[in-house]
C-alpha cells in the first residue's frame, strides 16, 4: 500500500526475525537443551517453545535463520527501504531486541576484514553512493545518539541536547544543529561509523552507563537531480523569438532520507534494583521504546491516532515512518531458553506490527 498522506492506508512496518547463531557459551552450557524457538522461514513462521510440550506459533513477513548470510539480510530487510528512498520517499531500518542478540552486528558491522560480514548501514550506503551522480547529487550523513529523551551528535561530541524541528507546513523533520558530512565513497563513510562509534564509547564511559542504554541513529539524506516532466521553464519576457526556451526540462532537487536505528537493548531493566539515576535511565528508555511499540501497532490497526509525539525517538521517526515511507523492522532473538522470557517479549513486540 502507499497512498497520500492525506487520508488513506499508510504502509505498515514490515518484520524480520533473525535468529542469532549460538555462541561460545551457549554451545556449552546449552548443549543438552533445545533452543527456545522452532523457525519455519518457508512458512515465514516461528514457533516459540513455552515448556515441552507448548507451543505458540506466530506469522512474520521474513524469517531469517540462524545461517542467513549479511548479504541475504540486507536484501530481505533494507534493500526494498533503499530502492525506496532512491525514488524520493523517506524511509526507516530498525533493529530491536536483547542486548547481545545481534542489532549491532546487523547494522552497524564495518567488514573491515571480511567484506562478508558488511552489515546493514556500509550496504545501503554503497548501494545509494553507486547510482547517485557525483556532480549533480548529494548525500550526506549525522549520526546520532538518543539517551534519557537527549539528542547528542556523536561526529560532534561536544554538542548536547541538539533540538528536533518539526516543520509545521509539510510535516519534515530535521535536526540542524547536527553534524552534517557529504560521504563520497564507502572508505570516507566507513571512517565516519569509526568516528561515531569512538564518540559513543567515550560519552557513555562519562555518563557511565552502556551504548545499550542508548539509541544510535544514521541519518542518511539523499539529494539528487531529477529531470521532472511537469516542470517547465517559462519562456524569458518580451523577446520570445529564437532564444525561447519553452518546453525544456528543467532538474528539481529531489529530496529524500533513510534512517537507520540500532535500538536500545529491550531487556526490561531492573527498577526495583535501580536507584537515582539508573530508576530514570530505565523509565527514559521504556519510554521510547513504549512510544515505538505504540505507533507500530496504530499503522497495523490503520489506526488514525498514531501518537508519534509521545517521545523523541517517534519525533525524529515522524516523516520516514507509515504514511508514504517504508519502514521495515529487523526484530533480532538468541536461541537460549535461559532467555526465554525475553524472546517472547521481543516477538510479541513484532507480532503488534502484523
Ligand atoms: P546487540 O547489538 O544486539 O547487543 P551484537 O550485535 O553486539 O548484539 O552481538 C552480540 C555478539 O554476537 C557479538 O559478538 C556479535 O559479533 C555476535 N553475533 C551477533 N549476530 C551474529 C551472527 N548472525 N553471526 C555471528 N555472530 C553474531
Ligand atoms: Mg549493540
Amino acid at each position: 500500500t502507499r497512498q497520500s498522506h492525506d487520508g488513506g492506508v499508510a504502509n505498515r512496518v514490515r518484520v524480520t526475525v533473525r535468529l542469532r547463531p549460538r555462541n561460545a557459551e551457549e554451545l556449552e552450557s546449552d548443549r543438552d537443551f533445545a533452543d527456545c524457538v522452532e523457525l519455519q522461514p518457508e512458512l515465514k513462521r516461528l514457533k516459540l517453545r513455552k515448556n515441552n510440550w507448548d507451543c505458540e506459533t506466530y506469522q512474520f513477513d521474513e524469517i531469517l535463520t540462524d545461517t542467513a548470510s549479511q548479504k541475504r539480510v540486507y536484501e530481505v530487510v533494507a534493500k526494498p527501504v533503499v530502492e525506496s528512498v532512491l525514488e524520493g520517499y523517506n524511509g526507516t531500518v530498525m533493529a530491536y531486541g536483547q542486548t547481545g542478540t545481534g542489532k549491532t552486528f546487523t547494522l552497524g558491522k564495518l567488514g573491515d576484514e571480511d567484506t562478508a560480514d558488511r552489515g546493514i548501514m556500509v550496504r545501503a550506503l554503497e548501494d545509494i553512493l553507486a547510482v547517485i551522480n557525483p556532480v549533480h547529487d548529494t548525500v550526506t550523513v549525522s549520526y546520532l545518539q538518543l539517551y534519557m529523551e537527549s539528542v547528542q551528535d556523536l561526529l560532534s561530541p561536544e554538542k548536547d541536547n541538539i533540538a528536533i524541528q518539526e516543520d509545521p507546513k509539510t510535516g519534515d523533520v530535521s535536526v540542524p544543529g547536527a553534524t552534517q558530512i557529504q560521504v563520497t565513497d564507502h572508505q570516507s563513510f566507513c571512517n565516519l561509523l569509526d568516528v561515531g562509534e569512538a564518540n559513543r564509547f567515550a560519552a557513555n564511559t562519562k555518563l557511565n552507563t552502556e551504548s545499550s542504554r542508548s539509541h544510535a541513529i544514521l541519518l542518511v539524506q539523499v539529494k539528487k537531480a531529477v529531470r521532472n516532466k511537469e516542470v517547465v521553464v517559462p519562456p524569458e519576457n518580451g523577446n520570445g523569438g529564437s532564444h525561447s526556451v519553452k518546453g525544456m526540462r528543467a532538474p528539481t532537487i529531489r529530496k529524500s532520507k533513510l534512517l537507520i536505528v540500532d535500538l536500545a537493548g529491550s531487556e526490561r531493566v531492573d527498577k526495583s534494583g535501580s536507584e537515582g539515576h539508573t530508576l530514570e535511565e530505565a523509565k527514559s528508555i521504556n519510554l521510547s521504546l513504549t512510544a515505538l511499540g505504540k505507533c507500530i501497532n496504530a499503522l497495523a490497526e490503520n489506526s488514525p491516532h498514531v501518537p508519534i509525539r509521545d517521545s523523541k525517538l517517534t519525533r525524529l521517526l515522524r516523516d520516514s515512518f507509515g504514511g508514504t515511507a517504508r519502514t521495515s523492522l529487523i526484530v533480532t532473538i538468541g536461541p537460549s531458553p535461559r532467555h526465554r522470557g525475553e524472546t517472547t517479549s521481543t516477538i510479541m513486540f513484532g507480532q503488534r506490527a502484523m
